[in-house]
C-alpha cells in the first residue's frame, strides 16, 4: 500500500508535498520521495524511513519548482531497497517523467517478461517500472484519449466555442501504455510541465482533488487537504485522467467503462478515519461497523476495549449499540522503530509488547470484548487475548468488524498467501480455539457493506455494492493471472461480469473545466 500527493501551480511545492506526505505516512513507512519540475527540468529526492526524519531543510531546497508529486511507500509488489522507491524518474524520448503509484498491476509480471524478451532493462522490481516502459515504446499515433471521431471536446467554462487543444503525444502514449495492464492504479506522473492524475476504471485505490488557493493539489486521502488547508473538490472518478496545465485541469476519459469496485478495505482499515472516501467518512463507516457487530455478535461483558488505533471507531459503535461501556483497556505505543533488538525467548509476546500494552485496572477481574478490525493469521490477536488475561481479564470475546480474510489481495494490499490466512482454512470456533478467547464473532459481509454505504442486495446485488470485497469472498473483480493463482489463470473465482481491459481506440473524451466537476 502506498500514499501519493501531488500539487500545481504553487511556488511552495515542495514544502507542501512534504506535508501532504506527512499526512498519508499511515499509508506506508519504508520509503518516501518527491519530484519536483520547475517547467523544464524535474528534480527528485528519495530516502528509505519516514518523511519527517529524512526529509530537511536542506533536501526540501534541492526540489525547486511549481510542481510536485509524492510518495510514501509499503513495499506490495517489489522489494523495500531504495531503487524502488517512488517516485520514479526517468529520462526517454521525450524527455523527462516522474511516476508516483499506488496500487498493484495483476499482468506486470507477464509484461515485464515479454519487454525484457524484446531487450528491455529494468532498473527496479516494481510493476509501477512496466507502465513507464509501455509509454517509452509507444508511438502513441492510434491512442489519442481526444481522438477524432469520437465527440468534439467540450467548450471551457464561460468560453462557448472554445477550440479543441491539439494535445502532445505525451497522453497518447499514456493512455496506450494503461490499456495494456490490468489492476489497480492511482497515478500522478509530471512531465512536459504538466501534472496528470489517472485512477483505473474500477477505481480500486482512491485519489482525490482539491484547491489550494490558485492551485492544485491531488492525494490519496483528503485527510492531507485538511492539514494543507485545502478545499475537497471530489474524488477523480475511475477510469478518469485529469492534466493540469498552464491552462486549467482537464478531465478525460479514456478507458472504457467498468463497474467501479473501491477497496472497502480502506474504510475497515487502512485508511485515516479523519477522511472521506467515495465523499463517505471512514469514521462514520467504522462506527457503523461496529454497531452492526454488536447486532449481529452480542457478548455478555462487562467492558468494550478496542484494539487501537483502527479498531477505536467500531468499538464505539459497538459500545454505544450494546450499551456496554467502552474503556481504554489497552495503551499503544507510538514510538516503536521499524528495528530493534528482539530477546530471544526471555520476554514472552515481546513484539505485541512493545506495541501494546493492557490497562490492569480496566480489564482486572472483568469480562472484555475486545473490538479489533481484521484477523489475518491470529498470531497477534492470541497474543493480545493472552496479555489481557494475563492483566487479570476474566473473559475475553474476540469481535471483528469486518468479516474471515479468507483470500490474498492481489491489487495493493500486503496480505499473507492464501495459506497463510487462518480462516481460510479453519473455522470460526477452531480459530477462537487456537487464539484461546471465549468467544469470536466476525460482522458479516452483508453487514460490512452496509456499514460502508453500499446498496442493499435487493437494490443492485452482488454487483451492484461498487466495492471490491475478494479477500473475504475470493470474487476477484480483474481476474488474475498464472503468476498469482499458481497456474489457475481466471483465480479462485472471478467476478461475473468483470470487465477486461479495454482495448484498442475510442476513447470518448472530454474538455471540462473543473468547476464544472465539483461535486454537490
Ligand atoms: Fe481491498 Fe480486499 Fe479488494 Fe484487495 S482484495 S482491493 S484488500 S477489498
Amino acid at each position: 500500500m502506498c500514499g501519493i500527493f501531488g500539487i500545481y501551480g504553487h511556488d511552495e511545492a515542495a514544502n507542501i508535498a512534504y506535508l501532504g506526505l506527512h499526512a498519508l505516512q499511515h499509508r506506508g513507512q519504508e520509503s518516501a520521495g518527491i519530484v519536483t519540475s520547475d517547467g523544464s527540468r524535474l528534480y527528485r529526492q528519495v530516502a528509505m524511513g519516514l518523511v519527517s526524519e529524512r526529509f530537511g531543510k536542506d533536501t526540501l531546497a534541492a526540489l525547486p519548482g511549481r510542481a510536485a508529486i509524492g510518495h510514501v511507500r509499503y513495499s506490495t509488489a517489489g522489494s523495500s531497497e531504495l531503487r524502488n522507491a517512488q517516485p520514479f524518474l526517468f529520462e526517454y524520448a521525450r524527455g523527462g517523467l516522474a511516476i508516483a503509484h499506488n496500487g498493484n498491476l495483476v499482468n506486470a509480471d507477464e509484461i515485464r517478461a515479454r519487454l525484457e524478451r524484446s531487450g528491455s532493462i529494468f532498473q527496479t522490481s516494481s510493476d509501477t517500472e512496466v507502465i513507464v516502459h509501455l509509454l517509452a515504446r509507444e508511438r502513441g499515433a492510434h491512442a489519442a484519449p481526444h481522438a477524432a471521431g469520437h465527440g468534439q471536446p467540450a467548450p471551457a467554462h464561460g468560453q462557448p466555442g472554445a477550440a479543441p487543444v491539439a494535445e502532445p503525444d505525451l497522453l497518447d502514449r499514456l493512455v496506450a501504455a494503461l490499456r495494456q495492464v490490468t489492476g489497480a492504479y492511482s497515478l500522478l506522473l509530471i512531465s512536459e510541465g504538466r501534472l496528470i492524475a489517472v485512477r483505473d476504471p474500477h477505481g480500486f485505490r482512491p485519489l482525490v482533488i482539491g484547491r489550494l488557493r490558485d492551485s492544485y493539489v491531488l492525494a490519496s486521502e483528503t485527510s492531507c487537504f485538511d492539514l494543507i488547508e485545502a478545499e475537497y473538490i471530489r474524488e477523480v472518478e475511475p477510469g478518469e485522467m485529469l492534466v493540469a496545465d498552464g491552462v486549467a485541469v482537464r478531465s478525460f476519459r479514456p478507458f472504457d467503462p467498468a463497474p467501479p469496485r473501491f477497496c472497502v478495505f480502506e474504510h475497515v482499515y487502512f485508511a485515516r478515519p479523519d477522511s472521506l472516501l467515495n465523499g463517505r467518512s471512514v469514521y462514520r463507516s467504522r462506527e457503523r461497523m461496529g454497531q452492526r457487530l454488536a447486532v449481529e455478535h452480542p457478548a455478555d461483558a462487562d467492558v468494550v476495549v478496542a484494539v487501537p488505533d483502527s479498531g477505536v471507531p467500531a468499538a464505539i459503535g459497538y459500545s454505544k449499540q450494546s450499551g456496554i461501556p467502552l474503556e481504554i483497556g489497552l495503551i499503544r505505543s507510538h514510538y516503536v522503530g521499524r528495528t530493534f533488538i528482539e530477546p530471544q525467548d526471555s520476554i514472552r509476546h515481546f513484539g505485541v509488547r512493545l506495541k501494546l500494552s493492557p490497562v490492569r485496572s480496566v480489564v482486572d477481574g472483568k469480562r472484555i470484548v475486545v473490538i479489533d478490525d481484521s484477523l489475518v493469521r491470529g498470531t497477534t490477536s492470541r497474543k493480545i487475548v493472552t496479555m489481557l488475561r494475563s492483566a487479570g481479564a476474566r473473559e475475553v470475546h474476540l469481535r471483528i468488524s469486518a468479516p474471515p480474510t479468507t483470500y490474498p489481495c492481489y491489487y495493493g494490499i500486503d496480505t499473507p498467501t492464501r495459506e497463510e490466512l487462518i480462516a481460510s482454512s479453519h473455522t470460526t470456533e477452531e480459530i477462537a480455539s487456537y487464539i484461546g478467547c471465549d468467544s469470536l464473532g466476525y460482522l458479516s459481509h452483508e453487514g460490512l457493506m452496509e456499514a460502508a454505504g453500499a446498496p442493499p442486495a435487493d437494490e443492485g446485488g452482488e454487483a451492484g455494492t461498487g466495492y471490491c470485497s475478494a479477500c473475504f469472498t475470493g470474487a476477484y473483480p480483474v481476474p488474475l493471472t498464472g503468476a498469482q493463482t499458481g497456474g489457475q489463470a481466471g483465480g479462485p473465482r472471478g467476478e461475473a461480469g468483470a470487465a477486461p481491459a479495454p482495448a484498442g481506440p475510442g476513447a470518448a473524451a472530454s474538455l471540462v473545466p473543473l468547476r464544472r466537476l465539483t461535486r454537490t
